[in-house]
């Protein structure tokens, strides 16, 4: 057997490899068409390799079918109710009647918005699968399985063989797909996936969400702004546990001003159908009624029926594919990327993984994955963009680092725009003031959190984040504001 070792500590420093590939010897078989598998294979097609992808459902993966694509593009109907709810304050009137405008005035065309986004994520497919080919990638529709260390098996959606493929690189990158309650089963009408989500042609009257996790609270953000009552089932004191509890406490403020119920501590044992919508039911014993029921209660790694064991590839009590920095399994030549590795559920974070193991594989010089310096971001209303080290960390004692904090009501550019809700917050290393980690709540915090990222990555001070020059006025102004509360002056 060709065994990695080692690979359990994902900190240990790692030494040259000298089993790596030489560039262009190599036939790369890849499993999964999603962000990790595909940019694998379009990074080992640039290196003029022999590239096999193996896809099962649709090139893209969850990513682009059902999980990022969809639920951002759902979202971007939502975000125009949100201006629109908004807008009363700026001094727009509704030309016929003269009230302040609403989003109860506008129509949600639920199935015209769902056509959309099951067109955009076709047709994203679509752009990768074309890009692929362009790029001298075989694209393979089928199932991909291990047979031994080395080979592939491809088989229709029947079950027949198509192919067994010789392979010097593996890469597994077989994602996730949505956990589900035996006592709740999604039936894709009322009881429903975030898969399922897009199927729907009118919008649920009163939506029940379980689970206040990032997909959980996104949603409930969208389908709230998009007109439906909306109930959010949250096994914890507050929402999005893990993230940093001010910018918890914006969302459920943000939620609570928006009409969205929080039931927290509350646990959903059951949901079933009735005549004419759902009932949850509490492990407490509580029932919820409501038109429609989304189980959000997280992922399970596809890496059932593989053919790990055979191999010799160890996975994880939750079925994690174990993986190095470099994303490298347990068995030589056989690396996993993505969602089914665990290491962060992120399309982005799945995609570095997949070029990494490339690199790796194809004897690049590789930039190990640095989990501390991804940013990620929540797409509620507003959204939470997060990077490097938390507020939680540093009190619990196990960084040492100081907090700024700097609320968004100072900032020039949210007084014009509306803006009532949203911080920013830097976290910086005491004494050298090295940018550790950060936060922003606002919109499009997504788009703002990369300077801190920069920051981050290249070790830049708060100082040199406080002197950097800064449009006025813009929301980005608070970025470097915040800094300036070092030496004690927020005004300098
Ligand atoms: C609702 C939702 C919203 C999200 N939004 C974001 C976001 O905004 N930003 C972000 O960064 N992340 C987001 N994520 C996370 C993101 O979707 C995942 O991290 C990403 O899809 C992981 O990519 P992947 O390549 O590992 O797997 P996937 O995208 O799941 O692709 C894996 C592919 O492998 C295929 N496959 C499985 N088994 C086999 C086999 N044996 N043979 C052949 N093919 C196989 C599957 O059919 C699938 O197409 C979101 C997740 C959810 C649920």
């Amino acid at each position: 057997m060709r065994h990695n070792e080692g690979v359990s500590d994902p900190t240990t420093a790692l030494p040259p490899d000298p089993y790596r590939l030489p560039s262009a010897s190599a036939r790369v078989v890849i499993l999964g068409g999603g962000p990790g598998g595909y940019e694998a294979a379009l990074t080992a097609a640039r290196h003029g390799v022999e590239t096999v992808l193996i896809e099962e459902r649709g090139i893209g993966g969850a990513a682009v079918l059902t999980d990022v694509v969809p639920s951002k593009t759902l979202i971007a109907t939502a975000e125009v109710l949100d201006l629109v709810a908004g807008s009363q304050r700026l001094g727009l009137r509704d030309a016929d009647t003269g009230a302040a405008p609403t989003a109860e005035t506008l129509d949600v065309d639920l199935a015209a918005v769902n056509h959309r986004v099951r067109e955009l994520a076709t047709a994203q497919s679509e752009d990768i699968r074309h890009r692929l080919i362009a790029m001298g990638v075989r694209v393979l529709d089928g199932r991909g399985r291990l047979v031994g260390q080395d080979r592939v098996e491809v088989r229709d959606a029947h079950g027949a063989v198509l192919e067994v493929l010789e392979a010097e690189v593996i890469l597994l990158a077989v994602g996730a797909r949505p956990r589900e309650l035996d006592t709740a089963p999604c039936d894709g009408e009322r009881i429903l996936n975030w898969t399922q989500l897009y199927a729907l042609e009118e919008l649920p009257e009163h939506l029940v969400v379980v689970g206040s996790g990032v997909t959980g609270a996104e949603f409930a953000s969208a389908y709230r702004a998009l007109g439906s009552e909306v109930t959010l089932v949250s096994s914890r004191e507050k929402v999005l546990p893990g993230t940093d509890a001010d910018a918890a406490d914006v969302l459920e403020d943000a939620f609570a001003r928006r009409g969205v119920t929080v039931r927290s501590r509350s646990r959903a044992a059951s949901a079933r159908r009735t005549a004419d919508g759902v009932v949850v039911t509490l492990t407490s014993g509580e029932e919820l009624a409501g038109s429609h029921v989304l189980m959000a209660i997280g992922g399970l790694p596809r890496t059932g029926d593989l053919g790990l064991e055979e191999a010799g590839v160890r996975v994880t009590d939750s079925g994690h594919l174990e993986t190095d920095r470099v994303s490298r399994t347990s068995v030589r030549g056989i690396y996993a990327a993505g969602d089914c590795t665990g290491v962060l559920p992120l399309a982005s974070v799945a995609a570095m993984q997949g070029r990494t193991a490339m690199h790796h594989a194809l004897g690049d010089a590789v930039s190990p994955l640095i989990i501390s310096q991804v940013s990620s971001a929540i797409f509620t209303s507003p959204e939470i963009a997060v990077v490097g080290v938390g507020e939680e960390t540093v009190r619990s004692g196990e960084v040492a680092g100081e907090v700024l904090t700097l609320g968004l009501d100072t900032n020039p550019r949210a007084k014009m725009q509306g803006i009532t809700e949203g911080f920013v917050k830097l976290i910086v290393r005491p004494g050298s003031h090295t940018v550790l980690g950060a936060v922003v709540v606002a919109p499009r915090a997504s788009e703002l959190i990369l300077p801190y990222t920069l920051a981050l990555a290249h070790r830049l001070t708060a100082e040199q984040v406080a002197g950097t020059s800064t449009v006025y006025p813009s929301l980005s102004g608070s970025l470097a504001e915040v800094a300036r509360q070092l030496d004690g002056d927020p005004s300098r």
